[in-house]
């Protein structure tokens, strides 16, 4: 049987979710397995064998595959095809290109998870015919991929994008990469837990659990409930991001912004405070206003999944030189994906 689908792998913190496409980039799977950390050595075979089980689902098997594109939550060197440094994997220099490529016989490319989805929502046009946006995603980390005149930004060390590590909160709490008062470190899932939680430990009356034991999106729906210590949270948070994007306008002006991650799917809870909290920084002055259009914060297809299509767009596209990445307008009119 000939080679004819396109495996787009989505490398998580807690899973590996799969996606298979034909190509004509129709899904024909959609499947995810728990995260195997550590074990850089295996990398390969942990994908493979999350593929496998997105094949089993699409009545395929491995000989089918003709490509398989990965998004790494890390610093990854695209070209190189290894995986410098993946904090939450516990992986550093790993060779992953060269291990999916030897155990599965067929090309394989690898970008940092959230590029990886910038470029797929690029590709596609999701936001329309637009040449500058920033995709943010807001989970257990907060990362960015940035789009400037219809091309992906990488930085000379792969770091473009790295806003969970602005410091919006100069001395405010510890983030994981060491600094004091990253955005991260405040408006991440488990920083506005942290938030909430420094609050209901303190003994202030709360619908969340005292011990202090909940997650993000307990405390994001709270708030939407009207709970005073997780509105407060939230709207901390907010304003981390609001703030932030304030940071990102006056530097390089971009238009367009949205949002994918685990904690954005908290929906309204998590997007009308972020509004208001937007307002509050346009109404400082008549240049904050001006970086932060009315209209800046678009919504995504419902149900879109950036991670694993972007992941199938990078599968189809290949490993590419960096000087000819991301070429404009490919991939024009391909919204066969929105499902
Ligand atoms: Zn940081």
């Amino acid at each position: 049987m000939s080679r004819r689908l396109l495996a787009g792998v989505d490398i998580g913190g807690t899973t590996v979710a799969v996606r298979l496409a034909d190509e004509d980039l129709r899904s024909v799977a959609r499947t995810s397995v728990p995260t195997v950390r550590g074990e850089p050595d295996r990398a390969g075979e942990h994908v493979r064998d999350a593929i496998d089980a997105a094949c089993a689902e699409a009545g395929a098997i491995l000989g089918d595959i003709a490509a398989v594109g990965i998004g790494v939550p890390g610093q990854v060197d695209p070209d190189a095809g290894t995986v410098s440094t993946a904090v939450n994997l516990d992986w550093e220099h790993v060779h992953l290109v060269e291990q999916v490529e030897a155990l599965l016989g067929v090309p394989c490319a690898i970008d940092n998870d959230v590029r990886t989805g910038a470029e797929g929502i690029r590709a596609q046009r999701l936001l329309g015919d637009i040449p500058d946006f920033m995709y943010v995603s807001v989970g257990t980390g907060i990362a960015a991929g940035m789009v400037v005149g219809d091309r992906l930004l990488y930085g000379a060390h792969q770091l473009a994008g790295e806003l969970g590590h602005l410091v919006v909160a100069p001395g405010g709490p510890r983030c994981a990469c060491g600094q004091l008062g990253c955005l991260e470190a405040i408006a991440s899932g488990p920083g506005v837990a942290a938030i909430a939680r420094r609050a209901v430990t303190g003994g202030a009356p709360s619908l969340l659990p005292a011990s202090g034991e909940f997650t993000a999106a307990e405390v994001y729906a709270a708030a939407a409930s009207g709970d005073g210590v997780a509105e407060h949270a939230v709207r901390v948070g907010a304003d981390a991001i609001a703030w932030a994007l304030h940071a990102v306008g006056v530097l390089i002006d971009i238009p367009v912004v949205t949002f994918g991650g685990g904690v954005t799917t908290a929906g309204p809870a998590f997007f009308e405070p972020l509004e208001q909290a937007l307002d509050r920084v346009r109404s400082t002055s008549a240049l904050a206003a001006a970086v932060l259009p009315r209209d800046l914060v678009r919504p995504l297809p419902a149900g879109y999944e950036a991670g694993t299509w972007g992941a199938v767009l990078l599968a189809r596209k290949g490993r590419v030189p960096s000087g000819a990445r991301a070429t404009p307008r490919e991939g024009v009119g391909d919204r066969s994906m929105h499902r």
